[in-house]
């Protein structure tokens, strides 16, 4: 047997093993999946912008006057007066001098370290960070120190005898596999004492947390931070943006090859994520729906012994360590008509196998309601 089919069977034998559900239905709560329709409560697509109205016909009209491609990189002639127009707006949005697209938060964060640190730099991150910072660490070449999930005494301790040129702190907003909250003032407190920058990447905050859905930074972003977000979750677009002060965004221009050297987005997805801005403006509801949803599930898994992690991001972790019984469980809640995913590692920890259940703007009480009850009937 080669090495790789070895090492694919001992994925199986570990319960490590993964693969692809086909979708055939538009992103919704009850999408159909592998044939089967299924209440799913798996999806980023946070406030059900995905399959909005407004953003499908925004898209639709922009294809027919601008077609599909964008034709080249940014710096070619790929950028088009819809990406202009959206990064102003997202600036405005944030609060910030300005912002740049990328096309994918991965690309985003790979970019934006990469181009600021060095090899003489000093990175710390948050050991839960999302595996894209971690990558684009690496890609740096900068000194990588890891500190436990919010260990900020940690952070602060190791930092303070740090005498290289250049320090970045990195985090998660919202860690994206725990749903906790990154400490943001206390971050930002010890960048300032330290003369670091302070990089947060709010994939799953963006547009769902705080009043007017600016994500964890909400009335809190200093000028030095620099902030990343994707477009791809509670926009339910794709691609994604980072925002900071306008030196910083010049350089990422300049410097960051994962936007340099690659083609821009499509113009019309451009046009349909400004529909979707208008929408997470519009539309506060949407967030107070979804606060109200994951309250109601943190309470009713209290009332019948089900133990999930506290969270009040809609990204709500029932932890079981192990691998083979979170696959388990998953299966037997498909069974029931319920897709919650299960995640092992290395997206976790070892041991710290989970179900990783999110909810939508969409879902209603009702379908929390199904959830619990299957919950309940396998858990307790
Ligand atoms: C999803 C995610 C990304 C990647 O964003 P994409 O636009 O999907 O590439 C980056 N960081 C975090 C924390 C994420 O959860």
């Amino acid at each position: 047997m080669s090495d790789l089919a070895a090492a694919l069977d001992k994925l199986q034998l570990d319960n490590l093993y993964r693969s692809r559900k086909v979708t055939s239905s538009a992103q919704q709560v009850e999408p159909i999946i592998n044939g089967q329709k299924v209440l799913s409560f798996c999806s980023n697509d946070y406030l059900g912008l995905a399959n909005h109205p407004n953003v499908i016909q925004r898209l639709a009209s922009a294809t027919q006057n601008m077609g599909v491609g964008s034709g080249a990189s940014h710096l070619i002639t790929g950028h088009h007066d819809s990406h202009a127009a959206l990064e102003e707006e997202l600036a405005e949005f944030i609060g910030c001098e300005k912002a740049l697209l990328f096309s994918t938060g991965y690309m985003a964060n790979l970019g934006v370290v990469s181009a600021l640190a060095t090899r003489n730099s000093s990175i710390y991150a948050d050991k839960l960070n999302h595996a894209s910072l971690n990558d684009a660490a690496l890609l740096s070449r900068a000194k990588l120190n890891r500190y436990a999930h919010q260990a900020t005494d940690q952070l602060n301790k190791n930092i303070s005898v740090d005498e290289s040129s250049s320090k970045f702190i990195l985090t998660d907003g919202v860690f994206s596999m725990d749903g906790t909250i990154a400490p943001v003032k206390t971050l930002q407190s010890i960048a300032h004492t330290h003369n670091a920058t302070l990089i947060i990447d709010d994939a799953h905050g963006i547009g769902v947390l705080g009043k007017q859905g600016k994500g964890c930074t909400e009335d809190l972003l200093s000028t030095n931070d620099i902030l990343i977000g994707t477009l791809g979750k509670a926009f339910g677009t794709f691609g994604a943006f980072v925002a900071g002060k306008q030196e910083s965004i010049e350089w990422m221009i300049q410097k960051a090859h994962s936007y340099i050297y690659t083609t821009a987005l499509p113009p019309a997805i451009a046009e349909a994520t400004r529909a979707s801005l208008q929408l997470i403006k519009d539309e506060a509801w949407r967030r107070e729906h979804l606060q109200a949803l994951i309250q109601y599930f943190q309470d009713r898994c209290k009332q019948v012994g089900i133990s999930v992690s506290a969270s009040n991001t809609p990204i709500q972790p029932i932890i079981f360590g192990s691998s083979k019984t979170t696959l388990k469980i998953s299966k037997n809640l498909l069974a029931a008509g319920i897709l919650v995913p299960a995640i092992r590692p290395p997206t976790v920890p070892n041991n710290t196998a989970r179900l990783r259940i999110s909810f939508s703007a969409e879902h209603s009480i009702k379908q929390v309601d199904q959830l619990i009850i299957a919950l309940e009937q396998l858990l307790t």
